[in-house]
């Protein structure tokens, strides 16, 4: 997508990163959320915002507080993780686990 002018122009324009024609833009309800959808009128194709995407994301993850039980794995112990943080965090990939004494609480956070 071209950034060649500082655009102070209101956010609703927006190029087709396909073809560089000038998008039209309609709010329609998209997953019971009103979003605002850019379509080409030359080539047909559309785009949601990214505000809007994040938006809709977030409302089907939601929080997760689940019991689950300790295990050993190896000479360490863990637990395993609720099967919709399948989605999330994949295997191999480094987290960050954190422990409260305080709260008694284990947080594993993604950098
Ligand atoms: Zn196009």
């Amino acid at each position: 997508m071209p950034r060649d002018e500082d655009t102070d122009e209101e956010p609703d324009t927006m190029k087709c990163g396909d073809c560089e024609t000038n998008m039209e833009v309609k709010r329609e309800n998209r997953l019971g959320e009103r979003v605002q959808i850019y379509t080409c009128p030359n080539c047909g194709q559309s785009l949601i915002s990214l505000d809007d995407a994040v938006r809709i994301q977030r409302r089907f993850i939601k929080a997760i507080e689940e019991e689950r039980t300790v295990v050993k794995i190896g000479n360490s112990i863990g637990v395993t993780f609720p099967r919709e943080l399948k989605k999330i965090f994949k295997l191999g990939e480094k987290v960050k686990v954190r422990f409260d004494p305080d709260t008694m609480e284990v947080s594993v956070r993604l950098d």
